[in-house]
Formats: C-alpha cells, structure tokens, sequence
C-alpha cells in the first residue's frame, strides 16, 4: 500500500461511506485521476479505468494493487462508440467520471490534437453511457476555470465569475490561436457539448462539471515524477531556477491535486452538487510564490534559488473571483493550503531524488 493510500484509509471521510459504488473513470492514467481512483478505493469502491494500453494498465494495477481496480483499453477518444463495447461489460457501473482530455502544448494541430480529442471525445463518452450503461446514474465531467473565464480575468483581482460565466473565444478562434487559448477552448467547447447533450438527449443520468484551477502536489505514486504532467512540471520548474534567473511572471488560482481529486467524488456523491458547474481551487497564487515558498521552507535551496519579489503570505487571501457560484459552497471542501501544497510537492521530488 502506497503512503497516500494509507493516509486516505485513515480519513474518516472514506470510512463512513457506507454502500460501495462501481466507477468507471476515462484517462485513469492522468495525475488527477490517480487520486480520485486511490480515493475511490480507499472508500471501498470498484473503479475500472479507461488506459490508451495494456503495458500502462498493468502498470496501474501494480501501482493500485488493489483486487476493487481492473482497466479497460479504448485508444482513440474521437471515434464514434469508442466507449460503446467496454461499457457494455459493466452493467454493474452507476457512475462515470470522465477525465481523460489532452493536456499538453507541444503540439502540431490545435484542431487535431486538442479540440477533436476533447470535444468529440466528450460527445463519444455520453452517447456511449446513453447507449450501453443506461443504469448510470451520475456522470462527472472534468473541465477546469479556462472554460469559464479569460487567463487576465482569473488573474484580475476585480474579476467576479459567476455560474454563466464562459470563455469568450470561438471555436474558430481556437483554432488558430496558441497551444494554450486552443487547450482553453477545448475545455469551453468540451463541457458546453456535455451540458447541450443532456439538454437535448435528456439521459437518465444528471451530468456535475468539475472547473479546477492549476492543479498541483504530490503524485499518487513516485512512478508519476518519471513523466509529469503539465501543471505538476510547473512547480518542478522552479527547481531548475538559477540565483540570477529572473522569476517567470504568471499566476492564477490553484487547487490541491487531493481536493480535486475530492471534488470529483462530491460531485457525483452529494445531492448539492447534481447538475451543476464546481469551480475547485483554494487560492489565488503568482510562480513566485511557489519560490518563496520553497526558499521559505527548504533552507538548502534558499540561497539557490533566485529571491524575485517576494509576496506576503497573505496578499491574495480575499481573492475570490467565482465569490457568487452556489456551487463552489456546495462542495464544502476544507482546502489544503497553498504552502501545504507546495511543501509536499517538492518534498516528494527531492526525496525521490535522494534514492
Ligand atoms: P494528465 O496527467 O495529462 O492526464 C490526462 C489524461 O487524459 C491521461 O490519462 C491521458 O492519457 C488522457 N489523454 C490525453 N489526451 C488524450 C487523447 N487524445 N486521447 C485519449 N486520452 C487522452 O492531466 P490531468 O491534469 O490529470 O488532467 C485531467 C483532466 O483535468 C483533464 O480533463 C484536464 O483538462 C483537466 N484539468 C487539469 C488541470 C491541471 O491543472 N492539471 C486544471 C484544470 C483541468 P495518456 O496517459 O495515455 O496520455
């Protein structure tokens, strides 16, 4: 058993779940999904997840080591019914959590490599559960605050989202712009295509939308810190700073993997949230205080890293700009502190580091 799953065995939370569900999760192989599906297990439910391979599957089922974890191989999320045949084998699952979108601004073709994959894949995955899983009872969708706000708007102190709250840009303009509007547009596009499904659809499920902020923290498993992904390399990142390296200037508001992780759970386990958008994160946060946090509390990196211009600790502690969204209440998650967060993520590459 891994350190965090013993740490989430031990969460009251997880231990008072009392009827075990049976979760199909898609992109079980993702930094987030990880932690929902150690969760999920902790509790004592049955997860199968979506993998694009056998040899990542059965590196999941060691990972896991759990008998309550199997996976199931779908390679290509934008072909119709991709889902349709291994759902079919579980009439048991009540629940979907689709994760699995691509993650990634090292690519050729926005349309192609992100836009598609996301949209259509999104598409696939619910006409798949109208089709062949019709006794699901909740889906979740993972989508994430660029769906639903602009990056100068998140990091506007003035800016209030609120429930209707989208992304301006077009699809077209999507298309061309850069990796990361494209990434964003994929997101608005993706769970707007999943609110209009069960708009027009009308499925036995009742559909919640996850929005997190940049995710960051500790990996499920130290095997993840060989291939991070991308908001895990952000904080990795600040360890590459030289003394006289200026400080990259960029935030926005961040959320801990764990309690992302929880959010996805409450979403498909709470009355409160069915049918609604929740906005996860704790904080707003600029990268240099991911520096100060690391010279604060790692003293042989204090004078390694370069200084910047540190923040106080408390600079962005009224900053809410989803303050009206109902939803975000209904989670009622008790967040991990952004330090937290932080110290925990870099402990764990610098540990692993050690061996
Ligand atoms: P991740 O570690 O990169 O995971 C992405 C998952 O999606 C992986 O399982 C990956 O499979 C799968 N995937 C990517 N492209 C795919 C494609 N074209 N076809 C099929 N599967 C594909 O990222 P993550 O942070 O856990 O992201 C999970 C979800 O959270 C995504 O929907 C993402 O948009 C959303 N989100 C993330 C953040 C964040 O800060 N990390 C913030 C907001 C929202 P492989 O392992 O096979 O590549």
């Amino acid at each position: 058993m891994s350190k965090l799953s013993r740490t989430y065995a031990k969460q009251s939370v997880y231990n008072s779940h009392i009827t075990t569900q049976s979760i199909f999760i898609s992109g079980a192989t993702g930094y987030i999904a990880q932690h929902i599906i150690l969760q999920l297990l902790a509790r004592g439910d049955k997860v199968v997840g979506q993998v694009r391979s056998a040899a990542k599957g059965d590196s999941f089922v060691k990972d896991f080591n759990n008998k309550n974890f199997s996976y199931e191989i779908v390679k290509v999320l934008e072909q119709e019914g991709a889902f349709d045949d291994v759902l079919a084998k579980h009439p048991e699952v009540t629940v979907f959590i689709h994760t699995a979108s691509p993650v990634n601004f090292d690519i050729e073709d926005n349309e192609r490599d992100i836009l598609i994959p996301a949209i259509k894949g999104t598409k696939n995955v619910l006409a798949s559960i109208k089709k062949s899983t019709p006794q699901i009872k909740r889906v979740v969708v993972t989508s994430s605050v660029v769906a639903a706000a602009t990056h100068s708007e998140l990091e506007d102190p003035k800016y209030v989202g609120g429930e209707d709250s989208w992304l301006p840009t077009t699809y077209e303009e999507g298309k061309s712009a850069d990796a990361q509007s494209a990434y964003a547009t994929s997101k608005k596009y993706a769970e707007l295509a999943a609110w209009e499904f069960v708009k027009e659809e009308k499925p036995n499920f009742i559909l919640s939308s996850v929005l997190p902020g940049y995710v960051f923290g500790p990996q499920a498993f130290e095997s993840g810190l060989e291939n991070l992904n991308l908001t895990a390399a952000v904080v990795a990142n600040a360890l590459q700073l030289k003394k006289d390296d200026e400080v990259p200037i960029f935030g926005g508001v961040s959320v801990d993997v764990r309690d992302i992780a929880l959010a996805h759970i409450y979403a498909f386990d709470k009355e409160e949230t069915a049918g609604k958008r929740l906005v996860g994160y704790n904080n707003r946060f600029l990268f240099q205080q991911v520096v100060d946090v690391i010279r604060k509390n790692f003293k042989d990196l204090t004078d390694v890293l370069p200084v910047g211009n540190p923040i106080a600790p408390d600079h962005f502690d009224t900053y809410n700009p989803f303050v009206d969204v109902e939803s975000r209440k209904a989670l009622g998650i008790d967040y991990i502190p952004f330090e937290k967060t932080i110290v925990e993520h870099i402990t764990q590459i610098l540990d692993h580091q050690k061996k």
